[in-house]
C-alpha cells in the first residue's frame, strides 16, 4: 500500500535552479491519485470574475463589522472593501466551484492536467478535479439505524480511504477540513492567502502600468515552463502500461527507514501517511502537519507547493521572494521604480493615505502596521 502522499500538484521552480534534483524519479501515476473523485459540471466563476469588474460592485456585508458595512463595495485599487476596509474574505470567499475553476486554470498545460477536466462548452478552460471524501457511519445505538455522514471538502490524493483518514487524524482537528466547520473555512480562506488570483492572471490587476502586462506574463510563462520541464510522471501519463508498475511496491522508495520530518527532525513512523514533494525527492518526507511554507509557517492549502533554495514555500511568499508585493493593491510589482519604507514595498501610484487617497510620495506620512496615512487623517483616527 502507498502511504506516501504525493504533494506535487504544482512545482514552481526557478530557472537557475536546474540541478539535479529535478532528474528524481517521481514513481507517481495520475490514475491512483483520482481516487474519490466526484463530479464537477460547468459553472461560472463568479466570485472571481467580479473581482476582475470594474465599477461598482456589491456583495455580502462583512462579518467582521456586522451592521456597520452594509456589503461589500470594489475600490478602485485597493482590495478591500471601500465601506468598512476590511479584506474581501471578511464578505465572502470563492464558492468550492469557484475554487475548481481557478485551480483547473492553474494546472492546465502542466503535467498535472490529468487532474483537470475540461469545462463542457467552454473553450479551453478547465476545472480541477478535487479529491472529495465522504464517510458514513451507521449510528448503532438506536432501534432504527441512522446514519452519520462527513464530508472532506478535500482529501490527499492517491490513499485509500483508511489512510486518508488516518491523514486527517494526524492534522489538528481545526484544520480539518469537514464541511461546515472552522477547518473547511480556514482551508478555502488559504487558498485565496497562498494563491492570490492576481499573482496568475493580469486580468485581476489594477496595479499594472502602460506596457507592464507582458512582462507579468513573461513572469508567469517562466513559472509554466518550470513547470513542463520533462519528467517521468508525464511519460508515464502516456504509457498504458506504466500505472501498473507506478502502483506496485518496486516503485516505493527502496530504504524507508530512519527518515526524519524535514520540519520537525522527528522520526517518520514506517506506517503512517506521509507527505513527499517529487522536486525535493524521496529522501525528503513530511508529516502532514508539518508540510508548511518556510515563511509563515501555514499548512500549504491542498498541498500545492513551490520549491525554491531547498525549501517549501506558499504561493504568496514564493512570489515575494522573487519580486517585491505593493502593500497598497496586494499586487507583485513589476516596475523597477516602486516605493520602499520600513520594509514594506509600494507602487509609487498606490503610496497613498487610506484615509483621503491623496498621494505621500513627497508629503510625511505615518505607516500604522501595514496601513499608510497622511498625518491630518492619522490624528483624526487617533483621536476616534
Ligand atoms: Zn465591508
Ligand atoms: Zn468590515
Ligand atoms: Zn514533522
Ligand atoms: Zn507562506
Ligand atoms: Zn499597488
Ligand atoms: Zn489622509
Amino acid at each position: 500500500m502507498n502511504r506516501l502522499i504525493d504533494a506535487s500538484f504544482v512545482t514552481y521552480y526557478p530557472v537557475q535552479e536546474t540541478t539535479e534534483n529535478l532528474k528524481i524519479e517521481t514513481g507517481d501515476g495520475a490514475a491512483h491519485r483520482q481516487a474519490h473523485v466526484k463530479g464537477y459540471g460547468a459553472h461560472t466563476a463568479v466570485y472571481y470574475m467580479l473581482l476582475g469588474q470594474q465599477g461598482a460592485e456589491r456583495g455580502p456585508p462583512c462579518v467582521r463589522c456586522k451592521g456597520t458595512c452594509t456589503g461589500f463595495q470594489t475600490h478602485s485599487w485597493r482590495k478591500w472593501c471601500g465601506l468598512c476596509q476590511c479584506p474581501r474574505e471578511d464578505h465572502s470567499l470563492p464558492t468550492e466551484v469557484e475554487e475548481d475553476h481557478r485551480i483547473g486554470q492553474l494546472l492546465s498545460d502542466t503535467r498535472y492536467s490529468g487532474l483537470t477536466a475540461r469545462v463542457k462548452g467552454s473553450e479551453g478552460a478547465r476545472v480541477y478535479k478535487r479529491n472529495r471524501m465522504i464517510i458514513t457511519n451507521p449510528i448503532t445505538s438506536r432501534k432504527d439505524p441512522t446514519f452519520l455522514t462527513v464530508t472532506y471538502e478535500w482529501a490527499p490524493p492517491g490513499l485509500n480511504q483508511k489512510l486518508a483518514m488516518r491523514y486527517m487524524e494526524l492534522i489538528p482537528k481545526k484544520l480539518q477540513p469537514v464541511a461546515g466547520t472552522e477547518g473547511a473555512h480556514y482551508r478555502r480562506l488559504q487558498l485565496v492567502k497562498q494563491l492570490p488570483v492576481h499573482d496568475y492572471d493580469p486580468k485581476y490587476c489594477k496595479g499594472l502600468m502602460e506596457g507592464e502586462k507582458p512582462i507579468m506574463e513573461a513572469h508567469v510563462e517562466k513559472i509554466k515552463e518550470n513547470r513542463a520541464l520533462p519528467c517521468s510522471a508525464k511519460q508515464e501519463e502516456k504509457d498504458p502500461n506504466a500505472t501498473k508498475t507506478t502502483n506496485s511496491a518496486a516503485e516505493e522508495p527502496v530504504d524507508r527507514t530512519d527518515y526524519l520530518c524535514e520540519f520537525c527532525q522527528q522520526l517518520m513512523p514506517a506506517d503512517a501517511p506521509a507527505v513527499y514533494a517529487d522536486r525535493a525527492g524521496y529522501k525528503k518526507q513530511w508529516h502532514p502537519a508539518c508540510f508548511v511554507c518556510c515563511q509563515c509557517r501555514e499548512p500549504l492549502v491542498n498541498l500545492i507547493y513551490f520549491w525554491k533554495s531547498n525549501r517549501l514555500w506558499c504561493g504568496r511568499h514564493y512570489w515575494e521572494s522573487e519580486r517585491p508585493r505593493c502593500t497598497g493593491c496586494d499586487e507583485i510589482i513589476f516596475s523597477e521604480h516602486f516605493q520602499q519604507h520600513d520594509g514594506k514595498t509600494w507602487h509609487t501610484e498606490h503610496f497613498s493615505c487610506a484615509g483621503c487617497e491623496q498621494s505621500l510620495v513627497d508629503g510625511p506620512y505615518v505607516l500604522d502596521s501595514a496601513l499608510l496615512l497622511c498625518s491630518t487623517c492619522s490624528r483624526s483616527r487617533a483621536a476616534h
